[in-house]
């Protein structure tokens, strides 16, 4: 994709982009990080949780300076209701979440925190996805951003799990099937670790295809392994892309090319959600990844081309997430300014740290390790996929 094609696109825009944001979601408080069972001796001083407030709020801010922001249309998030959220979750899940809710909070699963009254921001992240689905859908917006916190693709349909307390993702695809009729669904999911709980929701679903690129055997354990391809008569309809550690650009932007561009001209989805987790930025601390702004506006690009082709343009971007306080908000920020275009003549936003990561192997050649991890994938979807 060249920078003119982004370009190009923007100007298409007799319909805007739209941007689900709601400072309340900077109000999930997941507390101080002692993650992991670290007994003996926890760390000397607390930390801030990863998942803290900053990386969104910082990804928002970078979006008004750059005048990112003022160009999209703002979508007012809604509450998710039961109805809503027992398309995937369990009627006992979401009463433990109003418990703890209701008391002093604390931990939904699996390592998905939350504070007093965190049940109503989770509802509130959810129904952002879904309102930014209701935007896609009325033809109010071409495409929309829901930047929104807490993440959901770890979320299972009885726990929250890796701060993830609901699935925003498969919330937003079941709503847009039920409420609106649509038939086929892409979710291609470039959060660097799995995303388990969507590939459960579809697992034996065909309407849905799940395409995830991840960090090989990062996390959860023991999800997201190359032969894990659906079941039934979803058999073929989850695509697992797992990259080893220090995937650059490079790689990244090969597998869409080799993988995920057949595979989606091939399923012709009505509609496309991204699960947009930008911690496979090269600053990350919870990966070992090595993608840049560059990288993320590649794998923005394509999806965007990929859109254009398939569904109109239709793209609903659920954030997931992104750890690096002083580089994944930039990446963030990148990604909405490839969906909604560069004004003629402007300059898209500079990469404080990229320049010198694109200088290391991983963005100059793909390293036979990540060849040999799309060869493999490529040999697996042979099996269902003209690729
Ligand atoms: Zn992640």
């Amino acid at each position: 994709m060249t920078e003119s094609r982004v370009n190009d696109h923007g100007a298409f825009g007799a319909r805007p982009v739209g941007l689900v944001f709601d400072d309340r979601y900077l109000t999930h408080n997941t507390g101080l990080a002692l993650i992991g069972d670290r007994q003996p001796h926890p760390f000397a001083e607390p930390v801030a949780h990863p998942s803290s407030p900053e990386l969104v709020g910082r990804a928002k801010h970078l979006m008004d300076l750059h005048g990112i922001s003022d160009r999209m249309v703002r979508i007012a998030p809604r509450l998710a209701t039961d109805d809503d959220l027992l398309v995937y979750h369990t009627p006992d899940y979401l009463a433990r979440v109003a418990d703890l809710s209701a008391g002093a909070g604390g931990d939904t699963g699996e390592g998905a925190p939350m504070g007093p009254g965190g049940d109503r921001i989770a509802r509130l992240s959810a129904g952002g996805a879904m309102a930014a689905v209701d935007a896609v859908l009325a033809g109010d917006v071409r495409a929309a951003y829901a930047l929104v916190r807490p993440p959901g693709h770890h979320a299972m349909a009885d726990r929250g799990v890796g701060f993830c307390v609901y699935n925003n993702v498969v919330v937003a695809a079941r709503h847009a099937q039920r409420t609106h009729g649509v038939g086929k669904i892409l979710i291609l999911d470039w959060d660097v670790h799995h995303g388990n709980g969507t590939q459960d929701a579809f697992w034996r679903d065909s309407s849905v295809l799940f395409i995830s690129l991840h960090q090989d055997d990062l996390f959860p354990a023991s999800w997201g392994a190359v032969d894990q391809v659906g079941a039934d008569a979803g058999r073929g309809c989850t695509v697992n892309i797992p990259l080893p550690g220090g995937t650059g650009n490079r790689g990244y932007l090969a597998a869409f090319d080799r993988i995920v561009t057949p595979l989606v001209r091939q399923f012709a989805p009505e509609l496309i959600l991204i699960s947009a987790g930008q911690d496979a930025n090269v600053m990350d601390p919870l990966a070992r990844m090595a993608v840049t702004l560059a990288g993320y506006r590649g794998m923005m690009a394509r999806m965007m081309a990929l859109a254009d082709e398939c569904c109109g343009g239709r793209i609903v971007i659920s954030q997931e997430g992104g750890y690096a306080a002083a580089y994944a908000p930039y990446c963030s920020a990148a990604v909405a300014e490839t969906l909604v275009g560069l004004e003629s003549g402007a300059a898209p936003i500079d990469d404080p740290y990229g320049p010198r990561a694109e200088s290391l192997p991983p963005s100059r050649a793909i390293g036979l390790d990540c060849e040999q991890a799309i060869e493999r994938a490529l040999a697996t979807q042979r099996a269902f996929w003209a690729v």
